[in-house]
């Protein structure tokens, strides 16, 4: 077991006793440091994270940089939002659009991303953000799927990815491109052109909190993907996870590297960081080591919110980040969307001087459930612990009962006490679907874990990933992270491979670091290592070589796509898939 770290580098932390706060936490007590819209007409995302600020001490603060791919960036104070996003809302309402239609964005990290998201939740329609680097075809699905009324995006992405559907998309009544200036005809206008037209001052409508607010869809391992939606009052799972799992200060600076595309560059790279009054940053380009260094020093970062996949890459490359940027403002560094080894978390510790604190979520929980806090001994590999206001056991689920497993050590499902703000209300028309998702008052994740005697809880793996050896149940987390300790390995992901006499075969696909090649001995070495650490039985049989894992564009490994390919089965939906 890795050591454990105590950080010490920040004396103040919003959250400085876990456990009492786990105790004393009151959701309605949190609730209070919200305003709610004036006259007591309800909770609106887009006033706690813009209009209160605007309308207060903060007004002239900066609210977002949006850094573009050639490095010039364009800032927004609190006001500017404000007033950006009351000309949005108007042009929507000048659209005719209603409380509750759906306003997709297709455009890549872009000013105008962030000016539609606070503009739709304003008129209490619908937001729903999609990769930019999405087919024409996944497009198609969501856009149809979503009941899209209404689609933000470039000339260049409608006409590569939207124009071809169009005839396909009846309900599509309105594209506004970002980047045109002259109005075009009924169905495709100029976003600039109607925002130029539209008043820069808009009173939000009464706003219930339990009105839907966003849309994510999000891939299911087997089917179509789906939308779940959100509520405006998931802004509280915002707020507080802002201040006690990111722990945000007044001033501080914050990177999210996630796209809004995935649910993770919305809560956290849109409303979290506002709705907590500090400062934004986004950049429009994609994963690039010396570029993201350089952003985070000269940003003069504090919080940086990242994923697996990219530590997983720059721990593949020889940097020292201490010695080669001045990164002394970095005060926390967290990572969600997969499993974070515990060589990671270490890595962190020697090369950034902050272990990576991981925390775990997902799309239906709409914000951070179980985390990492800077005041919270880190057990590297482990998620954390539940959120204070947030309930998780592991259970046994059988077709119509759930059993709470409270003996430490038992694998289950993880499961979460229903009811939290920000919890996913629907999956877009497929209520059965839904449905499925609960037994009595607990939601079933879909995730195998662990807790331990301490309480901290431990991913074992997608419960549909799970790989049936000789009898043992075997997480591939589990067996990934061995993998991962050994000297050559820069990534690896597990899969259960059909076999005649133990059911299941254990097989790794092993992304090798740089200067190491993929022969006979080092693929023994492996297994050799697997094996006196795991043991003949769980360790890997088999062992392939690859340049790159399938991943999502969120940076999940895709196993199941591993598994179709290796037994020649198809490859199911793949719209998520980030191409290398
Ligand atoms: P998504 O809805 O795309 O964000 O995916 C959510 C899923 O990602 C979870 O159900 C987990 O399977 C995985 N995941 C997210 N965060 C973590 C984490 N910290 N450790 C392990 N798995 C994670």
């Amino acid at each position: 077991m890795p050591e454990e770290i105590v950080i010490t580098s920040h004396p103040v932390h919003n959250l400085p006793d876990y456990e009492s706060s786990y105790h004393s936490f009151s959701w309605q007590k949190e609730e209070q440091y919200l305003t709610g819209l004036p006259g007591n007409k309800g909770l609106n995302i887009a006033y706690e994270a813009v209009d209160r600020h605007a309308a207060g001490k903060l007004a002239n603060t900066l609210a977002l940089r949006c850094i573009r791919k050639d490095r010039s960036t364009r800032d927004f104070t609190y006001t500017d939002l404000q007033r950006l996003s009351a000309r949005f809302a108007n042009v929507l309402v000048n659209l005719g659009i209603k409380k509750g239609e759906k306003v997709f964005a297709l455009t890549g990290r872009i000013p105008e991303l962030y000016i539609a998201a606070l503009g739709t939740f304003k008129v209490t329609a619908v937001f729903c953000p999609l990769f930019s680097a999405f087919g024409p075809e996944p497009v198609f699905q969501r856009l149809s799927r979503g009941d899209a009324k209404v689609l933000v995006t470039t000339r260049a992405l409608f006409e590569k990815k939207v124009a071809p559907l169009l005839d396909r998309l009846p309900l599509l009544q309105f594209i506004l491109l970002t980047d045109e200036e002259v109005v075009g005809n009924n169905k495709v206008l100029s976003l600039q052109g109607l925002m130029q037209a539209a008043s820069d001052e808009f009173l939000i409508p009464a706003t219930n909190p339990g009105d839907p607010a966003l849309l994510h869809f999000t891939s299911g391992t087997t089917g179509m993907p789906k939308g779940a939606l959100h509520v405006h009052h998931a802004v509280l799972t915002h707020y507080v996870t802002g201040k006690y799992v990111l722990d945000f200060q007044p001033g501080d600076i914050f990177w999210c590297t996630a796209d809004p595309g995935w649910v993770t560059g919305t809560s956290y790279g849109i409303i979290a960081p506002l709705v907590n009054g500090i400062t934004n940053v986004v950049d429009e380009e994609d994963f690039d080591a010396a570029r993201w260094f350089s952003i985070l020093e000269e940003q003069k970062v504090n919080i940086w919110y990242t994923a697996p996949t990219a530590i997983r890459r720059l721990m593949r490359m020889n940097i020292r980040p201490r010695e080669e940027y001045k990164l002394q403002f970095l005060r926390l560094v967290g990572s969600v969307g997969e499993p974070l080894h515990a060589e990671a978390v270490l890595w962190g510790e020697e090369k950034l001087g902050l272990p990576v604190l991981d925390n775990w979520w997902q799309t239906e929980t709409g914000g951070i459930m179980i985390a990492n806090y800077p005041s919270l001994l880190v057990k590297p590999g482990s998620m954390g612990k539940p959120l204070p206001g947030i309930e998780a056991a592991i259970a046994e689920i059988t077709d119509k009962d759930i059993n709470i497993l409270t003996a430490p050590g038992t694998q289950g499902h993880l499961v979460l006490k229903k009811g939290w703000p920000s919890m996913f209300c629907a999956y877009l028309h497929e209520d059965e679907r839904y449905q499925k998702c609960f037994r009595g008052e607990w939601y079933i994740t879909g995730d195998l874990a662990k807790r331990d005697a301490d309480g901290y809880y431990w991913f074992v793996g997608r419960a549909d990933d799970i790989i049936k050896t000789s009898g043992h149940m075997v997480g591939p987390f589990e067996v990934e992270s061995i993998l991962m300790e050994h000297t050559t390995v820069a990534e690896a992901a597990v899969i259960g491979k059909p076999d005649p006499v133990i059911g299941e075969m254990v097989k790794a696909f092993i992304v090798l670091k740089q200067g190491f090649t993929g022969n006979e001995n080092v693929q023994q070495d492996i297994i050799a290592y697997a094996r006196k650490k795991l043991g003949a039985a769980v360790a890997p049989k088999e062992i392939a070589f690859v340049s790159e894992l399938p991943k999502t564009r969120s940076g999940k490994i895709l196993r199941r796509l591993l598994k179709a390919r290796e037994l020649g089965l198809p490859e199911g939906d793949t719209s998520t898939l980030e191409q290398f």
